[in-house]
């Protein structure tokens, strides 16, 4: 029997790292990130998922912990003796030399002499093959990130590490370049560890995603778990839009647990709430925007049985094309966002309408809302413009 191959996994060990200047950036972390994935370091700006990576690639020394690459310890290992290759967002192209030779650089550079058919494989891989003689400048940003990501490839790394790869790129080549890495990932099969601040882009790619902030892993799982379960308010608003709405423990009624919330009922599976379920203790009670449906009030006794409801007001309404986006003022909370598929808009539903907004019990989250109090992190209808400040 053959054992698996495992010496693309990265495995940090109560990791962390205090600066000279005493401020701790990463805090004791324990992380495994199977061979062959591609892993995400989500977080806003200062949260410690560039100097995690750098731990990683051996750019910083830790404060404490170990780092092993399969069974390999390298904690002390020089970057250039660990089996990984970095990516930066500035590509560090060498201008001078053509797209052939700047992919060829490290393997010439470990003196093989036939690299023809390994560069021309590796053009290839980023589709390239037609470009190999012009120079850096002579391509675009996502052109020029594609012979960065050539050039660290060819060297067979058991790890990619990518630290905000994309940030240079407008837009819309980012979107296509998320696809691309993604694509070549898949074809190399080797692991990636992603870091970027973008949420879109982590879920995008990535099959798990760990959450950072304030230098811990607040949450780690793959996109649709994190976006359909957060454990924390961070993470609830870090990923998407979530309203949150403030409720009291009343009884449980089988798996689901009543909540009071203004005079109304609220229904959760227990299963789906990450806070005490004690009678009486407070629970932040969470729905998706997209999860919400809109009845003008005329229409409430049409609204099926069984399903969480609360009354409330429209204070705005967006057309975005694919959708509309409302903004609604209820007794329980202020500004709670639906987001309404444009198919069949009822022309009642504009602003000063009386409406109520209904959704599924199974899509409803519970948090702690004592934990979230602490953290200062209550807050509903966050939007990702917030979250990420
Ligand atoms: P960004 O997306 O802005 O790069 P990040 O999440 O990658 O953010 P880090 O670069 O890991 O964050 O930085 C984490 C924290 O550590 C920041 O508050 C930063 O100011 C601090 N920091 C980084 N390098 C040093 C250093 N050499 N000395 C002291 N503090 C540092």
């Amino acid at each position: 029997m053959t054992t698996p191959d495992n010496s693309g996994d990265v495995r940090l060990s109560g990791i962390s790292k205090t600066y000279d200047n005493g401020f701790t950036a990463v805090q004791p972390l324990d992380l495994t990130v199977p061979q062959g994935s591609f892993f995400a370091l989500l977080g806003a700006s200062g949260c410690g998922k560039t100097t995690t990576l750098r731990m990683i690639a051996g750019l910083e020394d830790p404060t404490t912990g170990a780092v092993h690459l399969g069974d390999q310890e390298v904690t002390h290992l020089p970057p250039y003796k660990r089996p990984v290759n970095t990516v930066f967002q500035s590509y560090a192209l060498f201008p001078h030399l053509d797209i052939f030779e700047n992919v060829a650089f490290g393997l010439r550079r470990r003196g093989i002499k036939s690299v023809k058919k390994q560069v021309e494989d590796m053009l290839d891989l980023v589709q390239l093959g037609e470009q190999a003689r012009k120079k850096p400048h002579q391509l675009s940003g996502g052109q020029q990130q594609r012979v960065a990501v050539a050039r660290a490839l060819i060297n067979h790394p058991k790890v990619l590490l990518l630290d905000e790869p994309l940030g240079a790129l407008d837009l819309k080549l980012r979107r296509q370049m998320q696809l691309e890495l993604k694509r070549i990932q898949t074809e190399v099969g080797i692991t990636f560890v992603h870091v970027t601040h973008d949420q879109e882009e982590a879920m995008t790619m990535a099959d798990t995603v760990a959450v950072m902030n304030a230098g811990r892993v607040e949450q780690l799982g793959s996109p649709t778990d994190l976006y359909e379960n957060p454990d924390t308010t961070f993470v609830a608003n870090f990923l998407g839009t979530s309203n949150l709405i403030e409720a009291e423990v009343d009884t449980k009624n089988g798996d689901d647990i009543v909540l009071k919330a203004g005079g109304g009922k609220l229904v959760l599976p227990e299963a789906r709430c990450s806070a005490p379920t004690k009678a009486g203790g407070k629970v932040l009670v969470g729905i998706r925007p997209e999860k919400i449906s809109l009845t003008h009030a005329d229409d409430a006794g049409d609204i099926p049985e069984g399903r969480n409801r609360l009354t409330g007001k429209i204070a705005d309404a967006s057309f975005i094309g694919v959708s509309t986006q409302y903004v609604i003022d209820s007794p329980v909370c202020d500004e709670l966002a639906v987001y309404v598929q444009n198919v069949e808009r009822d022309g009642r539903l504009v602003p000063g309408a009386d409406v109520v907004l209904h959704w599924s019990p199974a899509h409803t989250f519970g948090l702690d809302a004592a934990q979230s109090l602490l953290a200062g992190t209550v807050g509903s209808a966050g939007t990702e413009e917030e979250a990420a400040a």
